[in-house]
């Protein structure tokens, strides 16, 4: 029996992002067609029920690995690189094939970190997924593997699932793997593993229950599901992570049988825009601030001006997000800068109106604007402050 608060959730569960991992699609014979089929068949129905479906599917290099008559995922980029680009069609094949059986048409979009770290290929991305959406077509997702270097990689495809669910405000994940959910123990080491149905979706308690250590296909282990459930709880966003394995999962979970760990949302979410900002962007450098403005910042909600700044560390753009530390180098927000590294260096303890003077030209007055900057202390409690979601 389902507990009424994951009734209620699900219930709520209109536009969902699943994802699926290289285990649970992948056997040692290549792309498991029962499982893809399967798959197919529980996302069809959802369809019908008038959800909405985002499919985030691994499995380009472990179907590319089989074609290629390998056992080992290689450990060269270029290689890796080369069989996600041979086993990407290999996937998308066997999809629209199982989709095709009922009618449902699907669509293949391939991103990089880097497509969703500017603003503007951000909200394209998302207007192009939304328009999917619209006409009914299952979006098939995964990592552009093929052209992705380390600077503009996810890393792995349960953070591209928690930045989908963000940029589409989804209402839930489901992140289904190869194994229950999550264990207070390693399952495959300890008998009595027992398995956590429920997780309040900020517990960082529960980090020391996931292993970040892989299975032979996929890329980031239970740690790397799990720091996805927490990036979306933030949004206010529930996951469940199940197993793929078992068959009509995707259905079961929604007929409301307990199946997985369920990661409760923080019930005041971050917005879209601050969400973004921590957690799609990467922090290109480091800006330290002396205590004055480490308290204007944190105590009275203010922006961040040159005055307050003590050191820049790393070169970034503006635009770029960055850490802001106090003068006990520990992180207090991350913000979006209005000025390059260089330019920042040059104006650092100076007035605002002193700008033009030192540079020769002035964009704002603050070097991160309030609406760009998003407090450690907002990660972890409430923000009233935000007003749209994207
Ligand atoms: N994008 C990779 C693939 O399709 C998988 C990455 C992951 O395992 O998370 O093979």
């Amino acid at each position: 029996m389902s507990s009424p608060l994951r009734k209620s959730l699900l219930s709520r569960a209109r536009r969902v992002v699943i994802k699926v991992g290289s285990a649970v699609i992948t056997s040692t014979h290549g792309l498991s067609k029962d499982v893809v089929e399967g798959i197919a068949a529980d996302i069809c129905r959802l369809v019908a029920n008038r959800h909405q479906v985002l499919l985030v599917t691994s499995g380009a290099i472990s179907s590319g690995l089989r074609k290629m008559g390998l056992t080992k995922k290689p450990k060269s980029v270029s290689q890796q690189q080369a069989l996600a680009a041979i086993g990407q069609s290999i996937l998308m094949m066997a999809y629209e094939e199982a989709f095709g059986q009922y009618g449902q048409k699907v669509a293949q979009v391939l991103i990089t970190r880097d497509d969703l770290a500017h603003r503007r290929r951000y909200l394209n991305a998302r207007n192009t997924l939304l328009t999917l959406l619209d006409w009914k077509i299952v979006p098939i997702i995964n990592e552009n593997d093929t052209v992705a270097v380390d600077e503009i990689k996810f890393g792995d495809n349960d953070n591209l699932s928690a930045m989908v669910a963000n940029l589409t405000d989804a209402d839930m994940l489901l992140c289904l793997t190869s194994t229950n959910g999550l264990y207070d123990k390693d399952p495959t080491l300890h008998k009595d593993a027992r398995l956590i149905p429920l997780v309040q979706g900020l517990d960082r308690g529960v980090d020391q229950y996931a292993s970040a250590v892989p299975g032979n296909l996929g890329t980031g282990g239970m740690a790397s599901k799990v720091k996805a459930a927490q990036k979306v709880a933030l949004a206010g966003v529930p996951t469940i992570i199940a197993s793929g394995i078992k068959d009509g999962i995707i259905r079961r979970i929604f007929q409301g049988e307990e199946e997985g760990t369920l990661f409760l949302p923080r019930e005041t979410p971050l917005c879209g825009r601050k969400h973004w900002i921590a957690f799609t962007k990467s922090c290109k450098g480091d800006i330290i601030i002396d205590e004055g403005a480490s308290v204007a910042i944190v105590e009275k909600g203010k922006s961040l001006l040159p005055s307050g700044i003590r050191e820049v560390s790393g070169r970034f753009s503006q635009g770029d997000a960055v850490n802001v530390l106090n003068p006990l180098r520990e992180t207090i927000a991350i913000g979006m800068v209005n000025y390059h590294s260089g330019d920042i260096k040059k104006i650092m303890g100076a007035k605002s109106s002193e700008i033009e003077a030192r540079l020769g030209f002035r964009h704002d007055d603050e070097v991160i604007h309030r609406d760009n900057l998003v407090l450690i202390k907002e990660l972890e409690q409430g923000d009233e402050a935000c007003r749209s979601r994207q």
